[in-house]
């Protein structure tokens, strides 16, 4: 089957500075919190810090971390949870906190890409511990689950997921300690003086505040009396494998989405598998695993749109499309369909190229500007690997030449997917994919 060739339909592609400098100052925004939150109780230093120098922001290197954990919280939690037991906001005595997961006991989601032992858990992440005691301690209950997911390591995979169960036999003792921390942060903001605060175990370690910190001549040492005050720490196998079952793999819809007629024969394979009669122990699992990591993507490129902002009233609208039997939703940015995505490249991709580089999004982008009769869309591009700050984000507005002939060819790819009856039919995906695809075998490409 040719290759359509999306690049000699890419008229001009144009990096829109006014846009990615708009964009970018909503990336590097960063409000002051007003309230105290538990956040702050587990580092007072930086609490402190960040309300007297809202001006000092973190370095999107930083911030990228908190975008693939906030992320993975979210779209885990909507899987092995329910809309009334995510996200809980919890207060006592001025103090204020989100818990992930709140159904009969709070759990904490948490991901990291080193190794975490049970040991380890109360030796290297104490702030995990503490935080989960303060909201015990919020709600009353004596015993709460830290669920950690563990990026996997080609060299040395290991179980995606493991689950802490933590007893907390004194939540007065932790309420006082709140309270304690509390009216020492408030203190030190009143009287612009935070030498009474606990220094930071970020001292060394890349802390955003290092140019305005008292920390190398504080003489209060780094405590952890929350996370002292925890009973058992035992690790949890039945939550572990109960978490494992509710994260059910999303079956293929009997619609036809954008993204089946960007990667059709992916597609067939999908709604072949899905078909097909149970899978073994080993393959659901492999399934699971595929799944958690495709969440962490999503979730990091979910929490990145968020801070774009690029959601901000008015400017945004997703049109629907429906089309013989695609359907799907274009999101829509200024006028322009805009997808972002977050190549794994190492440096940045001239524009030249880019239609070489990256043909599935600009077949994204090209359907999505054809079904909607747009003859102009907009790619944004996060380098998450890039170092330098300032290429981390492109934006591109692309102009396409035939919106017809964008329009007919994802129709095609669609009625090829009703019709294929072998794989060899539909347009294969780009080489890249392939090597981890769990069809290379079937597809010839092992
Ligand atoms: S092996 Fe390659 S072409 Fe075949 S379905 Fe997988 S990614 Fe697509």
């Amino acid at each position: 089957m040719a290759d359509f060739d999306i690049a000699s339909y890419v008229a001009h592609i144009e990096a829109n500075r006014a846009a990615k400098d708009a964009l970018m100052q909503k990336l590097r925004a960063r409000r002051p919190p007003h309230r105290i939150t538990v956040t702050d109780l587990t580092n007072l230093k930086q609490a402190y810090f960040r309300r007297k120098y809202p001006e000092i922001t973190p370095p999107l290197e930083k911030q990228q971390l908190m975008w693939a954990g906030t992320g993975f919280h979210k779209v885990f939690g909507a899987a092995v949870s329910s809309e009334e037991y995510l996200e809980q906001f919890v207060e006592i005595e001025g103090i204020v906190g989100k818990i992930d997961i709140y159904e009969e006991i709070p759990i904490e989601v948490k991901t990291t890409s080193t190794t975490v032992s049970p040991k380890g858990l109360l030796k290297y992440r104490q702030t995990y511990i503490e935080q989960l005691g303060m909201y015990c301690a919020m709600v009353n209950i004596s015993q709460g689950k830290i669920i950690i997911y563990q990026r996997q390591d080609q060299e040395a995979p290991q179980a995606p997921l493991s689950a802490y169960h933590v007893t907390f036999p004194n939540l007065e003792a932790i309420r006082d300690e709140m309270r304690r921390r509390r009216d020492l942060l408030i203190h030190a903001l009143i009287s612009n003086d935070p030498s009474n605060l606990p220094v930071c175990s970020w001292l060394d370690r890349g802390c955003d505040y290092s140019e305005v910190c008292d920390c190398r001549t504080a003489s209060v040492p780094l405590s952890y009396e929350i996370a002292e005050l925890a009973g058992q720490i035992q690790f949890d196998d039945v939550t572990c494998q109960q978490l494992l079952s509710k994260v059910a793999v999303p079956q293929p819809s009997s619609r036809f989405r954008m993204n089946d007629a960007v990667f059709p024969r992916k597609a067939y394979f999908e709604r072949l598998k899905s078909a097909e009669t149970t899978l073994d122990e080993e393959e659901s699992l492999q399934k699971k695993q595929d799944y958690l990591r495709a969440m962490d993507e999503f979730g990091f490129l979910d929490a990145l749109r968020e801070s774009l902002q690029y959601g901000a009233p008015g400017e945004v609208r997703s049109i629907p499309v429906q089309c013989a039997s695609l359907s799907d939703l274009v999101r829509v940015h200024q006028g322009l369909p805009t997808i972002l995505r977050a190549p794994k490249f190492q440096s940045l991709v001239e524009r030249q190229r880019l239609a070489w580089a990256f043909p599935h999004y600009f077949l994204r982008l090209g359907f999505e500007c054809a079904l909607t009769e747009r003859p102009k869309g907009r790619l944004l591009l996060y380098y998450a690997k890039v170092d330098k700050e300032d290429t981390k984000l492109m934006v591109y507005d692309v102009s396409f030449g035939s919106l017809n002939a964008l329009k007919s060819e994802a129709l095609r790819r669609v009625e090829l997917l009703e019709t294929a009856s072998s794989p060899f039919d539909l347009p294969k995906c780009p080489a890249w994919m392939c090597r981890n695809c769990e069809y290379r075998l079937e597809c010839g490409e092992a």
